[in-house]
């Protein structure tokens, strides 16, 4: 994928900083971080989405949040994370190369995350069973 900009700067094309690098994973710091420390995590490999990752890259760059997050949190003194992962544009995926978020958070940092509506138990278990047909 020539034309991807994780690519490049993966590649070393386009500068970062780099906070973590294994055979399989790259880590860097997002540019536009929601607080210091947001950290993106992408494989190395080119995918779109965690819909066309390998199962190695996914498994690689699981295990390293828990070691990175560690660090962020440590470095900053941050109580909490949150691990995110936009796959497709709808979902508010800017960048078309998979890549997870590890975005520290503290109280009264301002960002709300998960905001769902109500919904009934009714509602809940026909979409559980929907789902469940289709593994
Ligand atoms: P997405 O919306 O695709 O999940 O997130 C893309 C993220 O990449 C955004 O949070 C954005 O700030 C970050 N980003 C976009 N361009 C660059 C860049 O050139 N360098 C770095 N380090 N991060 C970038
Ligand atoms: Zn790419």
């Amino acid at each position: 994928m020539n034309d991807c900009l994780f690519c490049k700067i993966i590649k070393g094309e386009i500068p970062s900083n780099k906070v973590y690098e294994d055979d399989n994973v790259f880590a860097f710091l997002d540019i536009n971080p929601i607080n210091p420390g947001h950290v993106l995590v992408a494989p190395k490999n080119h995918c779109e989405n965690m819909l066309d990752c390998s199962e190695d890259d996914l498994k690689a760059m699981i295990t390293v949040v828990p070691r990175i997050a560690k660090a962020v949190m440590k470095a900053f003194d941050y109580p909490a994370f949150n691990l995110g992962v936009n796959n497709g544009s709808q979902a508010n995926q800017l960048v078309p190369h998979l890549h997870f978020h590890i975005m520290p958070r503290c109280d009264g940092d301002g960002h709300e995350l998960f905001k769902g509506k109500a919904s009934n138990s009714e509602e809940l278990s026909e979409v559980a069973e929907k789902i469940k047909e289709l593994l």
